[in-house]
Order: structure tokens, then C-alpha cells, then sequence
């Protein structure tokens, strides 16, 4: 069977590190359609939007992406490429799996938290108002008729959205993660104590989700006191669900725990399509340099893999990306902190190295 997947290279690192994942997943002997489609600078330059129609329209006909960062201009520019694809495709759940490979340096043993992070709401919902226009002045009269609140007239504001709907579908997603997956806790993030009707409603809906999956132990955990847990005892956490904003950043820390963004792998899941890619951005410094880890493309790969039924060729990647970790000879800058005699290699070396392990555990 030839599954069709659009291959979006995005810019940065991207195209060095999609490119390598490309070609260990070629190499598990699977068979790919790859449909490349275009987004952010690159898409700009070709088609003077930074997301294109028919990047969508590729995604909606092949239901799988596989995709490379893309660069969000900060402050000016084009509003975020990313969060437009995951809210124009209702990809709504972002799944980040954060585990320790073998041969990683990190300061912990045995940490496998999976991230379950809201995809669409919250503060990422694009709804904001400029400081000075007439929707930002009508705002602050109807905050102050309504609420007797006082906003500073030069202020910019924007939306926190959190609705019943869209976290009742999350909390089930993770709930569902967790079955499927053998889990045995689920743990929702939130800010409660202080926002009581956004946050306060994220936890009353994840606790009457809970009450549905009762082989699976749930608890809550406010945000600042899951940071100070996370970098103290990590091992204690299990799936975390968190809303948009709080994932966003809790994903790069759970990411610091296994070993770096090198390693930390995604998706973003939708009932009917998902893309895949890694959790960390473009890293525009080292743009074509042949000096990135391909790694979390590749184990990104990995998640597609599976989520196409591929199990077997998941497997075998994984398998071969591990021993080439736990050899640490053959990898990347950040995998080797203290490297004197033996230098790290490229991003293409990666690949090379992966394919000859997965050439070796042959293609059956
Ligand atoms: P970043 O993740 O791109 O890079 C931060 C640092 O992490 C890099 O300087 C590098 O030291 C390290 N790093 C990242 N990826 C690595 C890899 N594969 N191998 C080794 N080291 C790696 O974060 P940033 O610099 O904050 O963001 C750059 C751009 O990427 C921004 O425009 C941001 O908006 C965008 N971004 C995109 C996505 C996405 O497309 N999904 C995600 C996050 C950030």
C-alpha cells in the first residue's frame, strides 16, 4: 500500500531535518506518496501568503502531514502559521510524548510524561485588540460598565478563550491516550485559583470527564506548583492535559527533561487529520548549516508511522534511532555536551546512520 503524505519542509532547519526524517521513513520500507506543499518565508516568497489554499487542501485530501518548522515573525508580520493549521483543520489536540532514550544526557532517570496541550482556545485563539483602535476603547468602557474595572486606556488586550466544548474534547483525548495506551494517570494543569471562570471551567469539565474513565486515577495540579514538581521529581507526572498556553511552555520544559528539543517529537491530532512534526522551532542560526537533530523529525516520523497502523516499521525506527543515541557516536551537537575526541556529525550523518541500522535489522 502507498500511503499519501504532504511533506511540508517549512524554513529554518526545517528542510535539512524533514529531509532526513523523509528518508529513514523510505528506508523502514514502507511506501510514501510525498505531496510537498508550502508554508510561512518559503510559502511567502512562492506564493505571497505565508499559508497557502492548496497547503490545506493537501492535508484535507491526504488526512497525514508530515511538517518542519516554520518561522513566526515576533511582534509584526504574519500572526503564526502554526496555530492557523491547527485551527483551520481543527487539529485540536497536540501530543507530545517526552521519554528518556538511553545514552541522553539528562538530570533524571526515568522520565515518560506524555503532553496532551489544547490546540485551537485560550490565549492563542488570535482574538486580540491594539492599544488605541475603537474595539480596544469599546472594551475597556464595556470591562468598566460591567465589570467596574478600571483598563489603562493605552493598554492592548487579548482574548483568553477556554470553552466547555473544547475542553471537554481534550480531557477525553487524553483520557482515551491513556487507555489505549496502558497509562494509569491523567493530571490536569490550570490556573483555577486565580482564573475562575476560564481555568475554573477547564477543571470542573476535566473532573465530570474523570468520573467516565474510572480505571484511570485523575488529578489536578496548579501550574506553578507542577513547574517546581516537574524539575524536581519528574518521574511522579504520567499524561499530563494542559489548555493551549500553558502546553506551549510546559512541552519545552518536559522537552528540557529527556535531553533537549533534539529529541522531543509531536503531532497534531485532529478527528480526521493530524500532521506531524517536531517540537521545537526553526532555530534560524543554524539555517543550512548540516548541524541540527534530525532526531525529533524523525521520531515524529515515528508517531505518523503508527498512526497509519505502521506498527512494525514504528517499531524498527525507533528501535534504530535508540541504538544510534545509546551508541552516541553518530549524533548531533546537543547530544554531545562533552564531546573532546570525537566530534559531533551533521543532520545528514543522522540519516545515514539510522538507514545503516535499519538496513541491518533488514526490511521484513
Ligand atoms: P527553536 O526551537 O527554533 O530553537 C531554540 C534553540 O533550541 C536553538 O537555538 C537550538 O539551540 C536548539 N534547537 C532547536 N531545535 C534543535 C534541533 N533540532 N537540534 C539541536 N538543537 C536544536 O526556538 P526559537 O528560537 O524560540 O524559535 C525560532 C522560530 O521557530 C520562531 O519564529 C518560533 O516562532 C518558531 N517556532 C516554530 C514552531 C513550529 O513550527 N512548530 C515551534 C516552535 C517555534
Amino acid at each position: 500500500m502507498t500511503y499519501n503524505v504532504t511533506l511540508i519542509s517549512g524554513d529554518g532547519i526545517g528542510p535539512e531535518v524533514t529531509e532526513a526524517a523523509r528518508r529513514v521513513l523510505e528506508a523502514t520500507g514502507v511506501d510514501f506518496h510525498w505531496e510537498l506543499a508550502y508554508a510561512g518565508s518559503d510559502a511567502v516568497n512562492r506564493f505571497g501568503t505565508p499559508l497557502p489554499e492548496n497547503t490545506l487542501e493537501s492535508i484535507k485530501k491526504n488526512k497525514v502531514a508530515l511538517k518542519g518548522p516554520v518561522t513566526t515573525p515576533v511582534g509584526s508580520g504574519f500572526r503564526s502559521v502554526n496555530v492557523a493549521l491547527r485551527q483551520e483543520l481543527d487539529l485540536y489536540a497536540c501530543l507530545r510524548p517526552c521519554k528518556i532514550y538511553p545514552g541522553v544526557s539528562t538530570h533524571f532517570k526515568d522520565v515518560d510524561i506524555v503532553v496532551v496541550r489544547e490546540n485551537t482556545e485560550d490565549l492563542y485563539c488570535g482574538i486580540e485588540f491594539d492599544r488605541g483602535t475603537p474595539e480596544a476603547k469599546r472594551l475597556i468602557e464595556l470591562t468598566s460598565e460591567t465589570k467596574g474595572k478600571e483598563i489603562r486606556e493605552d493598554a492592548s488586550i487579548s482574548l483568553k478563550v477556554i470553552s466547555e466544548t473544547g475542553t471537554r474534547r481534550i480531557v477525553r483525548f487524553a483520557f482515551n491516550y491513556a487507555h489505549t495506551h496502558q497509562r494509569k494517570r491523567v493530571t490536569a494543569v490550570h490556573k483555577a485559583n486565580i482564573l475562575k471562570f476560564s481555568d475554573g471551567l477547564f477543571l470542573s469539565v476535566a473532573r465530570e470527564v474523570a468520573k467516565e474513565y474510572p480505571d484511570i486515577e485523575f488529578e489536578d495540579v496548579i501550574l506553578d506548583a507542577l513547574c517546581m514538581r516537574l524539575v524536581r521529581t519528574p518521574s511522579i507526572y504520567d499524561v499530563l492535559v494542559l489548555p493551549n498556553f500553558y502546553g506551549d511552555f510546559i512541552s519545552d520544559l518536559c522537552a528540557g527533561l529527556v535531553g533537549g528539543l533534539g529529541v522531543s517529537p509531536g503531532a497534531n491530532i485532529g478527528d480526521e487529520m493530524a500532521t506531524f512534526e517536531p517540537t521545537h522551532g526553526s532555530a534560524p542560526k543554524y539555517t543550512g548549516q548540516n548541524k541540527t537533530n534530525p532526531m525529533a523529525t524523525m521520531l515524529s516520523g515515528v508517531m505518523m508511522l503508527r498512526h497509519l497502523g505502521e506498527i512494525k516499521a514504528a517499531d524498527r525506527l525507533e528501535k534504530a534511532i535508540a541504538e544510534v543515541i545509546a551508541e552516541g557516536k553518530n549524533v548531533t551537537y546537543d547530544l554531545k555536551p562533552n564531546a573532546i575526541d570525537a566530534p559531533p556529525v551533521g543532520t545528514s550523518q543522522v540519516a545515514d546512520t539510522v538507514i545503516e541500522k535499519l538496513e541491518k535489522s533488514g526490511n521484513s
